[in-house]
């Protein structure tokens, strides 16, 4: 029979709970990386960071033994390591969100007080109030996809500063906190060298598919939008979409606004943040609309030069020569556009 502690901690390797047994109970680092019987921990924490890549979800094995447990629970630090090593802010997302999806998809099997439970892990303030699941409004706005009608405010019932949430809705906040804890994790972790020697094949295979789908992204036309003859400022921000990084509402708001003003229809620019490894269609679909003026009385208009300036979106230091002669990026894309050839 299984330990139900070890399924728990295997299902959900991110708990601290889990982390303190890995602390206790697991052997050295260097056992894991090396042992024979780790063998099948390592081969699941290569897994999952592939699986993460290719599928957005980090994948289900059997769970059958307190063995199988085991393994699955010491992958979790390995798999983080090695996507450490890889060292490429498109994986990163891409593994935090294959690790949230995999967490939300297990989570809608479980019952409410389990999720409520787990909820104190993100330090989130929910509860029952009258007898309804409910978590408290500034948690809420924090991590819900509020962009979305079901999820405004509005549409919610609150009682006292606490929103009323099935618990369905809890585990897809639940998603949302952690994938930002683990975004943040693997940017301030650095890489273990004895951890790249080891998995050195497996990195450098990872990397080259990363490098291939990146180069893949900038040769595929988008749309008619010709990619060199952006100014710096939109480059920059696209570049920094397309790699995963985390990009400001501002700096998505003038990129959508940019393609907008260049008559990219509204496909086209989901095809430009389609490239994102945390790229959610329908969330994008909405911002666009809304920005462009299809869900909303306000159509918006691409920033100038002094608002990106002032936004902290021009890139001062890679400003070229043609950047003096305009005062809004989209005279330098008609411009490059006009002097082609
Ligand atoms: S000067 Fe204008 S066009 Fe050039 S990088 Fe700055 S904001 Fe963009």
């Amino acid at each position: 029979m299984v330990d139900e502690i070890l399924l728990k901690l295997a299902r959900y390797p991110f708990l601290r709970e889990a982390k303190e047994y890995v602390r206790r109970e697991a052997p050295s680092i260097q056992e894991l990386l090396v042992d024979p019987i780790y063998e099948r921990a390592r081969s699941i924490g290569v897994e999952r960071v592939d699986n993460a890549f290719e599928k957005g979800d980090v994948g289900n094995r059997s769970l059958v033994t307190n063995g199988d447990c085991l393994m699955e629970l010491f992958s979790y630090p390995i798999a983080r390591m090695i996507t450490i090593c890889i060292d490429d802010s498109y994986l990163k997302r891409r593994y935090a969100l294959g690790e949230a999806v995999h967490m939300y998809r297990n989570l809608i099997r479980e019952k409410p007080s389990f999720i409520l439970d787990l909820s104190k892990e993100f330090n989130l303030d929910a509860r029952y109030i009258d007898e309804k699941l409910s978590i408290y409004f500034t948690d809420y706005l924090r991590y819900a996809p509020t962009r979305y009608r079901k999820w405004k405010m509005i549409n919610r019932e609150m009682i006292q500063g606490y929103i009323t949430i099935s618990s369905r809705d809890l585990a897809r906040i639940l998603q949302e906190a952690l994938r930002e804890r683990i975004n943040q994790e693997l940017d301030t972790m650095s890489c273990n060298e004895y951890v790249n020697q080891i998995f050195s094949s497996d990195i450098d295979r990872i990397k080259s598919k990363v490098r291939k789908l990146r180069r893949k992204i900038e040769e595929t036309p988008i749309g008619k939008l010709e990619v060199e003859y952006l100014p710096p400022c939109i480059k920059n921000i696209l570049d920094a979409i397309q790699s995963g990084e985390n990009v400001p509402h501002i700096g998505r708001f003038a990129l959508v606004s940019f393609l907008n003003g260049l008559k990219l229809s509204r496909d086209e620019i989901i095809a430009v943040f389609s490239r994102a490894p945390d790229f959610e269609e329908e969330k994008t679909r909405y911002q666009i609309e809304h920005i462009t003026g299809v869900s909303s009385s306000t159509k918006y208009t691409p920033p100038g030069c002094d608002k990106m300036r002032t936004y902290g979106l021009c890139p001062l230091e890679e400003r070229v020569d043609l950047c003096k002669e305009i005062s809004h990026p989209l005279s330098y894309y008609k411009i490059k556009w006009k002097r082609r050839k």
